[in-house]
């Protein structure tokens, strides 16, 4: 392993000095107005970029709860945290192509992986298994002329975006790898993660297991992502040589473009892993359902940009080792009706309770010990018709649901499609939704190998999504990850039937 890379900075001050001298002054001005409204403020590095923790909490989740902060300093206290991240988010993506980003390869592969094969790893959010089916498009049918295509890919529980996409690149459960949700509380740390605090985002110490960027890059291959749940981290010290702070807003066309002009660098800087996020489908999804008109067009819409993409990696010059493109939906989608949702409040008292995350599921933490929340669950299960409640160590086994006390003392899980949290989280529209019992046939999603040269198409059964990380770091020639919840080799051995 080569250690090309600027270190990563370890004080505010040190960041300051690598800083642009009207950055620099911007920065300190933040620094001053976050003194003067957070006095308790505590200055840290969270990977690499300056934030600041109050009473355990990110400031950015202080934020969010303005009733903690004295009122007369709420208003510069949000305003400060507003611009810090403003100037945070410019800095991320300016060290994405910079060598202040920590990547173990720094940037250059070692000459042994020169000749390893290019995986590109796509994920379309909520790409439900059967929309090839059901919305065809000629692109998809480009993709599964070289391609083998799943019955279905299986998710992990819950059938959430974050806990999902993170055990597609780790290979473990979300009780093992820690994003249990997509929002949730650690009564360990006294802190809350959320897919929409970009501060505990980016902050590489709730995340367990090593994600494939990483095994690669400590390896001295260069790996980049355009977009994934985790890739903004700095786990274990290390980020994606190339990475980018998620922004929804990017149109498709710009990620699939950048990501090629990757491709198209010289062997000794070219990434051998790459990742790529469409949140189309999920988007269209939610506002319609499945089957609905936001659907289909979200998936043509998917059609078009699958169909550039798959031009520039007929064209790409990536080596002797060639390119394999993975598509992958995180899980599907279901339809849902306001009606057929639970509050909770109706149902138990709320006093010293924690409901972290609601939806097809709720994870609960309860004040007052076992005995308390043996009560709430026995309240819930005598109330309520469509789900159930129980404690963490009882979560039926095939969820593989037990082993992090992120997950909550009380675990709600819900028979599709009916739903559970507070009163005031309630649908006010049918929609589509995820989260459900991965057994659910809705909840499962696309998976495609396609390699341009591969005859095709072919078939396989369904795929379960722990195997992924294991597959890929395998062709990519590199000594695993030390755990996996997945079976070695089992997608390999599938895919190689499929091609016989
Ligand atoms: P879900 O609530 O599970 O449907 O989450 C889907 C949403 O996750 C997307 O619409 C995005 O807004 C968000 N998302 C996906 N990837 C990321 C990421 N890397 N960083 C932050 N948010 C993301
Ligand atoms: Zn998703
Ligand atoms: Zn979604």
């Amino acid at each position: 392993m080569k250690s090309r890379a600027t270190p990563a900075p370890r004080t505010h001050d040190e960041y300051l000095a690598t800083l642009a001298a009207d950055k620099r002054a911007t920065l300190a001005k933040l620094r001053k107005a976050i003194a003067a409204a957070a006095p308790g403020a505590e200055e840290c590095i969270s990977n690499g970029i300056p934030a600041y923790r109050h009473e355990g909490r990110s400031i950015a989740e202080f934020a969010l709860k303005p009733k903690r902060v004295a009122a007369k300093k709420r208003g510069a206290a949000s305003r400060a945290v507003t611009l810090l991240l403003a100037v945070a988010l410019a800095a991320t993506t300016l060290g994405a192509q910079s060598s202040a980003t920590p990547s173990g390869s720094g940037g250059h592969n070692d000459p042994h992986h020169v000749a390893a094969p290019t995986i590109v790893l796509l994920s379309l959010d909520g790409f439900r298994y059967d929309y090839l089916d059901r919305y065809p498009g000629p692109n998809f049918a480009r993709l599964l002329a070289h391609g083998v295509r799943a019955d279905g890919l299986i998710p992990a529980f819950p059938s959430k975006t974050f806990p999902n996409h993170f055990t597609i690149v780790t290979g473990l459960e979300p009780q093992h790898h820690g994003l249990v949700a997509n929002r949730f509380y650690d009564p360990a740390r006294n802190a809350s993660y959320g897919m929409s605090d970009s501060l505990a985002v980016r902050d590489g110490t709730w995340y367990h297991g090593e994600p494939v960027w990483v095994t690669a890059e400590r390896q001295g291959m260069v790996a980049a992502s355009y977009f994934w749940p985790g890739s903004e981290a700095d786990i274990g010290g290390v980020r994606p040589s190339r990475v980018k702070a998620y922004d929804g807003k990017v149109p498709n066309a710009e990620r699939v473009d950048t990501l090629l002009a990757w491709l198209a660098l010289p062997a000794d800087t070219r990434p051998h892993f790459l990742t790529l996020y469409f949140s189309t489908t999920d988007d269209g999804g939610h506002r319609g359902g499945p089957e609905s008109a936001e659907a289909a067009e979200a998936v043509r819409t998917v059609d078009v940009s699958i169909g550039r993409l798959l031009d520039g990696l007929e064209r790409a010059n990536v080596g002797a080792g060639g390119i394999e493109l993975i598509v992958v939906a995180d899980h599907g989608m279901a339809a849902y009706t306001p009606a057929q949702y639970v509050a909770l409040d109706t149902v138990i008292d709320l006093q010293d309770v924690r409901v972290a995350d609601g939806g097809p599921n709720a994870n609960i933490h309860v004040g007052g010990g076992r005995d308390r929340a043996t009560l709430l669950r026995d309240s819930i299960n005598r109330r309520m018709e469509h789900g159930r409640a129980y404690l963490r160590e009882d979560v039926p086994e095939a969820l593989h649901y037990r082993d992090d006390s992120r997950i909550g003392d009380l675990v709600v899980v819900m028979a599709l499609p009916w739903q559970v949290g507070l009163a005031r989280s309630a649908p006010r529209s049918a929609g589509g939704t995820h989260g459900w019992d991965p057994a659910n046939r809705e909840m499962q999603g696309v998976f495609v190998s396609w390699r341009p040269d591969a005859a095709g198409p072919a078939r396989i059964g369904t795929v379960r999504n722990v195997d992924i990380a294991r597959y890929i770091t395998d062709r990519l020639g590199l000594a695993p990850a030390p755990t996996t919840d997945g079976v070695p080799g089992r997608l390999a051995q599938q895919l190689k039937d499929a091609r016989r």
